[in-house]
């Protein structure tokens, strides 16, 4: 059959572009799929320091781009679109792009996650008019306003930190008193003078939808129930994330929050399917970790196909 693909690649965060360099080096030709969010994670965050290899730390969206550039340098395809259907029964695997239909022998889902909404219904009405999930992209407009962000993980810490650089002061919510951050960006945030943190607190509310614009939130105490208005300007979510999965249910196995099962790291239960990344991994979630599970993925690839005698 003369246009199936030896190799084709969901998604162009670090899982996605370390599998691509891979298997273009093996001289695969790989086809990726950007997807919804090009460049993934990455590209929405600031600086990274604790990608190996950079001592003074590197800019998210230009780790990500070297990453895309090194991949290409070795043929390496890229094409912004996403996959809206698959069917892993067929073979070749038969999948979905907008009209077009793309052929290949093995296919690695490095699709990503994607960052997670309360699901409020005032929330949803202000999403890009002071509610976001991106603080990188969205910060500026808030420039010498009050700032809520939302979650007590990493990236809310990050996101907080961030958006103190335009913020006159940054109120961090969280619903527990206990923290998921690590110690030293939890130790970041309590210290900065800017950031105040106001915890066993739900957010009930976004006020208000009928302005079209955020003016404060309704929160509620965990403990009491007391409800209590705060005033700001925008909303950030820094919650966590959904994998992006969703077009494969009923042929691949899940857990309950929708991450890809795999086992010896990146098989899922169809031959020649592999997935790695943070649409399979609920533990590290790490950029490098993701990048090591890209390598994985195109080596089964690489020899799957070699099985194959291709
Ligand atoms: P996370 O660690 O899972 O934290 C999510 C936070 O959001 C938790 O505090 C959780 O509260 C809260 N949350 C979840 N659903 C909520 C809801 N519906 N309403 C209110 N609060 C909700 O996610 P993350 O912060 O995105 O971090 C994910 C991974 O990426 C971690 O491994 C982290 O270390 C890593 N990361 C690293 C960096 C860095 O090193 N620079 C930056 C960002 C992320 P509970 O605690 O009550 O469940």
């Amino acid at each position: 059959m003369e246009n199936v693909r030896d190799v084709v690649i969901l998604g162009s965060g670090c899982a996605g572009h370390t599998a691509a360099l891979y298997t273009a080096r093996a001289n695969l030709k790989p086809l990726v799929f950007e997807g919804h969010e090009p460049g993934g994670q990455l590209s929405l965050t600031t600086l990274v320091e604790n990608f190996p290899g950079f001592p003074e730390g590197i800019q998210g969206p230009e780790l990500i781009s070297n990453m895309r550039r090194q991949a290409e340098r070795f043929g390496a395809e890229y094409k912004l679109a996403h996959v809206t259907a698959a069917d892993l029964k067929t073979s070749p695997i038969t999948l979905q792009v907008g009209k077009d239909v793309v052929r290949t022998r093995t296919l690695i889902i490095a699709s990503g996650a994607s960052a997670r909404w309360l699901g409020l219904p005032s929330e949803q009405a202000l999403i890009g008019h002071g509610v976001s999930s991106c603080a990188t992209c969205d910060g500026f407009f808030f420039s010498g306003k009050e700032i809520a962000v939302i979650g007590g993980g990493d990236s809310a810490m990050e996101e907080a930190l961030f958006l103190t650089r335009f913020a006159t002061k940054v109120s961090l919510i969280h619903r527990r008193d206990q923290f998921r951050a690590s110690k030293i960006m939890l130790e970041r945030a309590q210290q900065h003078p800017k950031i105040e943190m106001i915890t066993n607190t739900i957010v009930d509310e976004v006020l208000d939808p009928s302005k079209k614009e955020v003016s404060g939130l309704k929160l509620r105490d965990a403990n009491n129930g007391k409800a209590w208005e705060l005033p700001v300007s925008a909303m950030f979510l820094g919650i966590g994330h959904v994998p992006n999965a969703q077009i494969f249910e009923g042929q691949l196995d899940a857990d309950q929050d929708g991450y890809l099962k795999t086992t010896n790291y990146v098989f899922t239960r169809v031959p020649g399917v592999y997935a790695c990344g943070d649409v399979q991994d609920r533990r590290y979630r790490q950029a490098i970790t993701a990048a090591g599970s890209g390598c994985m993925a195109a080596l089964e690839v690489e020899k799957f196909l070699e099985d194959q005698g291709h």
